[in-house]
């Protein structure tokens, strides 16, 4: 993204600062990737963005992070992750990137307090699940309300839930529901789906799974958990409250990438473009978590990712020491 010209003002009045490695993002990718940069001795700076912890930190209970046999609420596990990444000197910094300029060296990020000049620059901005925007969402999100089967299908065991979405996720991971659920009602608002046609030819052979088509959801009922939704027939008008117990919602997922379009490659779901190695096509520009991944979008596939990154970026400080320009992530030797 380019400046513009209230931002280069804006930027002459902010302070400046040199990092060695800066990690734009809070949630498990970031704070892990901080908690090994800063274990390397680099005072790694953690700009956390609006949502310090990250998605996790909306859930009330993570039930698959190992270490973990009883659980830990979703906030409690970000507040460990920041704690630990603290404890060997990173710097956590209540701050949001709102440019960045990755084609000169140091890569300059402005923020909204701070213009960082960066050596290496870590990516872990996340992704937001696309919400339905309806009366009860937020509120009751963590209660009932999904956005992820892997993650919460565990707690509806023997219970009806509500999937909403017609693409291929939303099939996959009511599929993957049938494992617990009694029943999954599948909520479109089309008459035909979007997903595969070996998807559809499963969930339509699965007994568990039943269509509602033409269909929105309007609301979602509940005092402190998800009771029943509310649906409006799109031809009809015609209005209805279904009950149950929980509501999983896969209308879409958009990884946080808008800050670094025309600076590093974005395929074209919108996720940046990383390898193994968390490199990106700009050499010092690494990748953690679900910006890059739209497969597993776990904490631990996250935090995995953000301590890859972390000891990529070593890699390339040491290289840069060594007067090796082009470095662009470590290949093992195959001895
Ligand atoms: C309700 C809910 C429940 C979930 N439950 C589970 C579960 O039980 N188990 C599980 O494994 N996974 C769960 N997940 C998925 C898990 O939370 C994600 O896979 C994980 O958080 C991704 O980590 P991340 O660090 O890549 O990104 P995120 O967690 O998305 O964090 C992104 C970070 O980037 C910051 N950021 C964004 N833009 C900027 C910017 N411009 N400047 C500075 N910072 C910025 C945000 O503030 C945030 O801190 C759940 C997700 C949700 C939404």
């Amino acid at each position: 993204m380019d400046f513009n010209l209230s931002e280069i003002s804006q930027k002459a009045e902010k302070q400046e600062k040199h990092v060695k490695v800066l990690i734009i993002g809070s949630g498990p990718a970031g704070l892990t990737a901080a908690l090994y940069a800063a274990r390397a001795e680099l005072k790694p700076v953690v700009l956390t963005g609006i949502e310090l912890g990250g998605q996790v930190s909306l859930t009330d209970k993570v039930e698959n992070y190992p270490g973990f046999p009883e659980g830990v609420g979703g906030q409690e596990l970000g507040e460990l992750f920041q704690k630990q990444a603290e404890r060997f000197g990173a710097v956590i910094e209540f701050d949001t990137a709102t440019s960045v300029d990755l084609r000169s060296r140091p890569f300059t990020i402005v923020a909204e307090n701070t213009v960082y000049k960066a050596d290496t620059l870590i990516i872990s901005t996340g992704a937001t699940p696309v919400h339905l925007v309806v009366p009860g969402e937020s509120e009751l999100t963590g209660r009932g309300v999904s956005y992820c089967a892997t993650c919460d299908g565990w707690f509806f065991k023997d219970k009806d839930v509500i999937v909403v979405g017609g693409g291929d996720t939303a099939l996959e991971e009511g599929l993957f529901l049938t494992r617990y659920a009694k029943s999954i009602t599948v909520i479109h608002r089309r008459a035909t789906l979007r997903a595969g046609a070996v998807l559809q030819k499963r969930a339509f052979s699965e007994p568990k799974i039943k269509f509602v088509w033409n269909t929105l959801l309007t609301g979602i009922l509940g005092k402190d958990k998800v009771e029943a939704v509310r649906v409006r027939h799109i031809d009809t008008g015609q209005e209805q409250e279904i009950p149950t117990a929980g509501v999983f919602v896969f209308i879409g997922h958009n990884p946080n990438t808008q800050l670094f379009q025309g600076q590093v490659e974005i395929d074209e779901r919108g996720y940046l473009k990383t390898g193994v190695a968390m490199t990106t096509n700009v050499p010092g520009v690494f990748v953690a978590g679900e910006v890059g991944d739209p497969i597993y979008r776990q904490v631990v596939t996250s935090a995995g990712m953000g301590a890859a990154a972390a000891m990529q970026a070593v890699k390339y400080l040491e290289a840069q020491e060594e007067g090796i320009h082009d470095y662009s992530g470590a290949v093992k030797d195959e001895a």
